[in-house]
């Protein structure tokens, strides 16, 4: 090895045990460690792991609620050169046992709860060797599973590792499985090199200039995007490195998430527009103060009313884009002190835009011959981006990874616009887009203005196939408790906004249906895959 040092995880740990070791870190309010607790308590893990016969190069799976617990596996397991998987607690039994499987997991860390999972699928699960149990009583469930300990009882039995290894910075630390709902999920996986430059720009892009939405050490940080979802986004390792108060949740259950929030005084957050939706409606959640609450809403894009929603309790929200395969960030929508003074419409518009690339991000837009589109904000063309922090290929899958690359460029599968300043804007996902006669309509920009009609509380919208324009936009809207909005109000309300040119005229085709609920994906996006099975079936109307 050269005398450069290697990129580790490990090394994310060194500046907060200098700076700040006695800085807190709590799971839910019940159990407090200080960072120095936490550093033995990884040296523990990686002990115990080693001792259960965990070499470099295993792979040690996690199924658990957002945990301290989980954070300690993220550094210890790829501390020890092993991989972490992180299992999507949120799969079917079978794409379970298929992501077991290919992951080839040797380890699996489980939290009570999914123990009859576990069992039901034991007899498939040929490459696990060892079960370890989460648990956060004392007490041990019944199980037929072959059980090889309890984590704190495990932990506490061993002696902390006095040194971690030294090894490649190029050894995989990661690996997870994307949400697809149809076919396989794919897997992802993430060198410790990869992990550390996404942890630098995180810190350096979030901590920016910026007044607005700017992270550092006086604050307080709970994730709200699953840690078994793109590493909660990278960001519990921002906020290690940050040295900052941290809070993890368990279970996403509104009215503990705002009560945490208020007792806990969390300051910065993530999550889906979903979630950040239901933390605002939820009766039980209203009493609590969330003014001052930073929130970067990811994973999909923030529809307008949303925005306007949180700005109205005081939340500071805005933007940031990536996707599993991108580790995940890429872009952020901060807002300049300029911005800060423009009207509430024209920030709304800012918040909501996908933002500009983070430090060593090359983002381009390109059209069907792989030129370069414009920078107007009017010109959509396909978002390809390259960054130190990319998946290599998908694992062991050879002809979707060559489908991801093109010429040294990942293929997002987005589409966007890109204004002069160099601020993005994704307008769709390539297989959302409504294709209606030549003109291509964003299903999200429908779905924004639909959220605009004040009896509207969640709206999708799928391309219906049409034998006369290939495709009409089909609008699948829940309406506000105790609202009874017609089908055509709706219809016409987005005529309102073709008649004001917000929207191309083919717009007016679109029809709307009133459903009971909109179908979310296990992170909890708008699954766009299961609306279309649902309601265009063949004789839908
Ligand atoms: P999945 O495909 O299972 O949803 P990801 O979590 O990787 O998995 O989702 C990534 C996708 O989410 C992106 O390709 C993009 O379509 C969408 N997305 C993420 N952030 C944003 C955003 N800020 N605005 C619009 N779309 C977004």
């Amino acid at each position: 090895m050269n005398q450069n040092q290697q990129l580790l995880i490990k090394n994310i740990l060194q500046a907060p045990l200098q700076d700040n070791p006695d800085q807190e870190i709590t799971y839910a309010g019940t159990l407090r460690f200080t960072y120095a607790q936490f550093r033995e308590r990884v040296a523990r893990l990686a002990a115990m792991l080693t001792a259960q016969g965990v070499k470099p190069g295993d792979t040690v799976a996690v199924m658990d609620y957002d945990s301290h617990r989980y954070l300690e596996c993220y550094f210890a397991i790829p501390m020890i050169g092993a991989v972490l998987h992180t299992i999507n607690i949120r799969l079917s039994p079978e794409q379970m046992v298929y992501t077991i499987g290919h992951a080839e997991d040797d380890v699996i860390l489980v939290n009570s709860d999914f123990l009859p999972l576990l069992e039901q699928i034991r007899g498939r699960l040929d490459t696990v060797e060892k079960f370890i149990l989460l648990s956060d009583t004392e007490e041990t469930p019944a199980t037929s599973l072959p059980l090889a300990g309890e984590y704190e009882a495990l932990l506490a039995a061993s002696e902390p590792l006095e040194d971690f290894p030294d090894f490649d910075e190029n050894t995989r630390a990661t690996t997870f499985y994307t949400t697809g709902t149809t076919g396989l999920p794919k897997g992802v996986f993430f060198s410790h090199r990869q992990l550390v430059l996404h942890t630098l720009a995180g810190v350096a892009a979030l901590g920016s200039n910026a007044t607005q939405g700017r992270f550092h050490r006086e604050d307080v940080y709970m994730p709200i995007t699953p840690m078994f979802h793109v590493h909660a986004w990278g960001i519990p390792y921002m906020a290690t490195m940050l040295g900052v108060k941290q809070v993890y949740p368990g279970r996403y259950i509104p009215e503990v998430l705002a009560r945490l929030i208020a007792t806990e005084k969390v300051t910065f957050s993530h999550c889906v527009p979903t979630i950040l939706h239901m933390l605002l409606s939820d009766p039980k959640c209203a009493k609590f103060d969330l003014s001052g609450w930073k929130v970067v809403i990811g994973g999909a894009a923030m529809p307008k009313a949303i925005c306007a929603a949180a700005l109205d309790r005081g939340v500071d929200v805005f933007t940031g884009y990536g996707m599993s395969e991108t580790c995940p960030i890429l872009s952020l929508a901060h807002l300049s002190d300029a911005e800060l003074q423009l009207d509430r419409e024209t920030q709304i518009a800012l918040r909501t835009r996908t933002g500009k690339a983070l430090p060593m991000v090359r983002l381009r837009l390109v059209d069907d011959n792989g030129a370069e589109v414009p920078s107007d904000d009017k010109t959509p063309g396909a978002l390809q981006v390259r960054a130190p922090w990319l998946t290599a290929s998908y694992l062991k899958d050879e002809s979707n990874s060559k489908k991801l690359w093109t010429d040294g460029w990942l293929n997002t599968g987005d589409v966007a616009c890109r204004s002069a300043e160099g601020s993005l804007r994704i307008t769709d996902r390539t297989k959302d887009v409504i294709k209606v006669g030549g003109e291509w309509i964003s299903s999200l920009e429908l779905e924004d203005i639909i959220l605009q009609h004040p009896d509207v509380a969640e709206a999708a919208v799928i391309g219906k196939p049409d034998l006369r324009w290939g495709e009409t936009p089909l609008a699948l809207v829940v309406p506000k408790k105790g609202a009874t909005p017609q089908e055509k109000e709706i219809a016409q309300h987005v005529k309102s906004f073709v008649d004001k040119g917000v929207l191309p005229k083919e717009a007016i085709l679109l029809k709307a249906r009133l459903v009971e609920a909109i179908a979310k994906t296990s992170v909890g996006k708008i699954s766009k895959v299961t609306m279309r099975e649902m309601y265009l079936k063949d004789g839908e109307e």
